[in-house]
């Protein structure tokens, strides 16, 4: 600092307590986040498998609260067409291995948008006519693990493409596995079908029109299934419980597990209760059953569990579970190691980097076959020029031969001529007279 010079008036130095704004606005997102899926709708398939006449279309129906089957159990007029359409759509993915015969078990899909307050659910009901039905069942279920395999299938592929902007996903969500109301025990085909699914898909048993069994039969008949089920190995679908769940949400979710399988009663009809009431039910000489009360069946708990409280749990489950399941089956079945320890948590990198794998082996399969597509066409290209070659070959020498032959005509003409003149020539003097003039 020089001497004498005058420093510029230092402004006042003030501590400004300002009180920043607590809310930055990260706590919109689930707002942000419910606009956005009320935008894209929802979608659940649904696999329903069990024997004709067990009440299946009648519980799809009253599940969702619209006539999706009719009387007979056939889809309605307006989904016929649909389901014409995705049934020979899927016939053509399903790959029958060759010499198998036609299987007594048909695959039926039916599709329709629900709405409801705005919320549009896109709805598939996959259905298995024919299952149980036949004299000998063996096998009956093997169409049903193809189809949901298929659906894996196509799944993994459309991921595996360049463009997978819009993937549908045609995966099983869920499977309701409908057990007839014996009250004695599983038939040896429900235990079959349940183990050789239960890996592949939500499994969700309902004891069909359990208004033909008492209270107690019920009870008794849950427990022998369960019991069955657990000695099988069988897992059946549980709400998952997240450490920020509150004690109401944990109870609700432990008396919906503990309900399985689930006893159903379903109707769409709507029947007059002693009380003067008009409710969904059936109607009996001994009074009415109704459809959406507790006490009466566990048509309620199951419509919790599959609609209103766990459809996106079963989604979760379907994508993080049981697909990682089946692709990592799939890498490893086309030679690629994994860790196992997938299956316990999702990682994301993991499944960056099987893709990775699945795509280069595709590529790789792609690669051979083209190689060996390209060989095939050079031998037979070989083959036709080393043809050509031969019969060039012959064609030359069969001109070369031509030729000769005409060389030599010609030579004993030429040889005949000379002959011929020599002759003429030794027997007229005059000619030899003018000729040698002419010279
Ligand atoms: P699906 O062949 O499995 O689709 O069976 P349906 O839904 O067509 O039902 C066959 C018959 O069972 C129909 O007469 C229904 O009215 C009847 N039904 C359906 N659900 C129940 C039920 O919960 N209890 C009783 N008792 N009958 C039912």
């Amino acid at each position: 600092q020089q001497k004498g010079q005058v420093l510029p008036k230092q402004p006042e130095l003030r501590v400004l307590h300002h009180k920043i704004s607590g809310y930055v606005g990260f706590a919109n997102l689930p707002k942000q986040w419910h606009r956005k899926s009320i935008r894209r709708g929802f979608s659940l398939n649904l696999l329903c498998v069990g024997q004709g006449g067990l009440g299946k279309s009648t519980l799809i129906n009253t599940l969702f609260n619209k006539q999706l089957y009719d009387l007979e159990g056939k889809p309605t007029e307006d989904l016929a067409a649909l389901k014409l359409e995705d049934s020979e759509n899927l016939s053509e993915s399903l790959e029958r291995p060759q010499g198998e015969e036609q299987p007594s078990v048909k695959i039926e899909t039916i599709s329709t948008d629900i709405e409801e307050n705005g919320v549009k659910l896109a709805l598939t009901v996959v259905d298995a006519p024919g299952f149980g039905d036949a004299i000998d069942n063996t096998d009956s279920w093997v169409p049903i693990v193809r189809e949901i395999d298929s659906r894996f299938d196509q799944y993994l592929d459309a991921e595996n493409r360049i463009d997978r902007d819009v993937i549908q996903d045609h995966r099983i969500h869920a499977c309701l596995y409908f057990i007839e109301p014996t009250g004695h025990c599983l038939a040896p085909l429900d235990l079959e079908f349940c183990k050789a699914v239960h890996q592949k898909c939500n499994l969700i048993p309902v004891i069909a029109k359990s208004d033909i069994l008492t209270d107690e039969e019920i009870e008794q008949f849950k427990h022998t299934i369960k019991t069955q089920l657990d000695n099988a190995g069988v897992e059946l679908f549980e709400p998952p419980q997240y450490s920020l769940d509150d004690k109401d949400t944990v109870a609700r979710c432990a008396a919906l597990c503990t309900r399985m399988p689930f006893a159903v009663v379903g109707s769409t009809s709507e029947v007059s209760t002693p009380d003067g009431r008009r409710v969904r039910g059936r109607s009996y000489p001994w009074g009415v059953i109704e459809v959406d009360n507790e006490s009466h069946s566990d048509f309620v708990h199951l419509r919790d569990l599959l609609i209103r409280l766990y459809l996106m749990e079963l989604r979760e489950k379907t994508e993080n579970v049981l697909f990682e399941r089946y692709r990592s089956e799939k890498l490893m079945s086309l030679g690629i190691k994994q860790d196992n320890s997938v299956f316990k948590e999702y990682d994301p990198e993991l499944k960056q980097k099987e893709e990775k794998q699945l795509h280069e082996a595709k590529l790789a399969k792609l690669e051979a076959e083209m190689k060996a597509v390209f060989q095939q066409k050079v031998n037979e290209k070989e083959k036709k020029l080393q043809k050509s070659e031969a019969e060039l070959f012959a064609r030359h020498k069969e001109m070369k031969d031509k030729l000769l032959k005409q060389l030599k005509a010609l030579e004993d003409k030429k040889h005949q001529l000379e002959m011929s003149y020599a002759n003429q020539s030794a027997n007229s003097p005059a000619q030899t007279k003018k000729k040698g003039f002419l010279r």
